[in-house]
């Protein structure tokens, strides 16, 4: 275990705990979070496959409630009672009742839709993911691992299927690695395709050896942990790829070999950073209005197929530019508009509205990790996965807990018009 303050960025944490060899494996791909945003946000990332969300490894969390006083939960102290209410004893002496709302969320290895729950849920759950609107967390107690040796690996597909068939069989291997039967212990496999990679740098493509890819072909970035065997897991691994039809010879970084590594994340981070360049170009260019719109989308891995193609037709018939990329071991995808006026910006919004309804009707959700905040686009999707009574259920929660309405106002829901003065 590891107790931390929410202030330390995650850039920070990995390198001091990695001086004991240790490692905290639910880390978003963006390491200049912090760790009370990513437990506010139930933060997930590439290796949600293998190591589920930030909920699972928090053991517990020191919270600022909204009247000022502190709040220490431990995971299994506190459960809700069988009719659906926590009842908390605030140091005042006072006792709120907190409802458990009772929608039932999306069975989705990643999830940052508003509040969890679940019947007889634990109270520590109800925080987290919570977006700071219940209680501000200052430290956390989680639970770390190992510091495992890795292997990465790029592949390059010629097309949204094969690379599918690759992450199919490499999630199969996984599994036969956790149950001991087998030497390719993939932890995380990403996708890019090539409208995403089309708006990064020459330099970050030629650094990692590849061409760029053009038309239909993807790459896919492969995480694979290796405790002494990484021989016999490369050898799995060209037989998966062999058998896949894959041709071109993939690029490794061994374990050890750090910056090999880097030189392969950053390409996968220069696609985040090139689409934000193109919005930001096409903001001071075309129109100051212009803005991000993205998917943050989750679907049953057996039902990726269909989706991306639904992404790619949905985007297509609106008429907009667009990359894919995201998290495909965990069926989590981030279609982005490639706006090119702020008209493209509008239909963007009326798109991934089209996409999510399409994606909550297969039993996916359309807010996997990043979190709804303010953006009303997020918030309708929110409301899109628990209808209004849904919505109205959390509100009870935060009128329970900060009936002042003082923490993150209009993150989640807007605040309502009027708000009692006090408790
Ligand atoms: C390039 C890029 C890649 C990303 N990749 C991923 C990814 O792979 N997986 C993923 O899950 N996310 C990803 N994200 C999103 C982001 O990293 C996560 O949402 C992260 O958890 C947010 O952390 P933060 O510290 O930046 O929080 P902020 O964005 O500052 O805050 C997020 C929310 O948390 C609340 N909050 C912040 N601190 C606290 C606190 N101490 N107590 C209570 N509430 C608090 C804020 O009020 C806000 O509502 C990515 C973002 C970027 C820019």
């Amino acid at each position: 275990m590891v107790r931390v303050g929410a202030g330390v960025p995650l850039a920070e944490l990995q390198p001091a705990l990695a001086l004991d060899g240790l490692y905290y494996p639910p880390v978003p791909t963006y390491d200049g979070a912090f760790v009370g945003g990513t437990i506010a946000t139930n933060a997930a990332g590439a290796a949600t496959f293998k190591y589920g969300s930030t909920r699972q490894w928090v053991e517990a969390l020191t919270l600022v409630l909204a009247d000022g006083s502190l709040a220490e939960i431990r995971r299994g102290e506190v459960t809700a009672s069988p009719d659906g209410w926590f009842e908390l004893q605030l140091p005042s002496g006072e006792i709120v009742r907190v409802p458990v709302p009772t929608y039932v969320m999306p069975d989705a290895v990643k999830l940052s839709a508003g509040y969890f729950a679940r019947p007889e849920m634990d109270l520590i759950d109800l925080f987290i993911g919570s977006e700071g609107t219940l209680g501000i967390v200052a430290d956390a107690t989680l639970r770390v691992i190992h510091l495992p040796r890795r292997c990465v690996v790029l592949v390059a597909c010629d097309s949204d299927s094969q690379a599918l068939a690759v992450t199919a069989a490499l999630r199969r291997e996984a599994g036969s690695a956790w149950r001991g039967d087998g030497a390719l212990d993939v932890s995380a496999v990403e996708f890019m395709d090539s409208r995403a990679l089309a708006v990064v740098p020459d330099e970050a493509i030629s650094r990692v050896g590849v061409r760029r890819p053009v038309g239909a072909a993807v790459l896919l970035l492969v995480q694979i942990e290796v405790a002494d065997r990484e021989d016999d897991a490369l050898a799995r691994m060209d037989a998966v790829l062999d058998a896949c039809g894959v041709h071109a010879s993939p690029q490794v970084a061994m374990p050890g070999d750090e910056r090999g590594a880097a030189r392969l994340f950053e390409l996968r981070e220069a696609v985040p950073a090139g689409v934000n360049a193109v919005i930001a170009a096409a903001k001071s260019r075309v129109h100051p209005d212009i803005e991000k719109v993205a998917g943050d989308l989750i679907v049953p891995f057996e039902r990726q197929e269909e989706s991306l193609a639904m992404y790619r037709e949905t985007f297509e018939r609106y008429g907009l530019e667009y990359a894919l990329w995201g998290h495909v071991s965990d069926g989590n995808m981030h279609p982005n508009v490639l706006p090119r006026s702020l008209d493209d910006v509008g239909k963007g919004k009326a798109a991934i509205l089209d996409i999510a309804r399409r994606v909550v009707a297969i039993g996916g959700a359309p807010l996997a990790e990043h979190g709804v905040g303010r953006s009303a686009l997020k918030q309708q999707l929110l409301r899109e996965l628990y209808g209004e009574r849904g919505i109205e259920e959390m509100r009870a929660v935060k009128r329970a807990l900060d009936p002042e309405w003082k923490l993150a106002p209009g993150v989640l829901f807007p605040e309502p018009e009027s708000q009692p003065a006090t408790r």
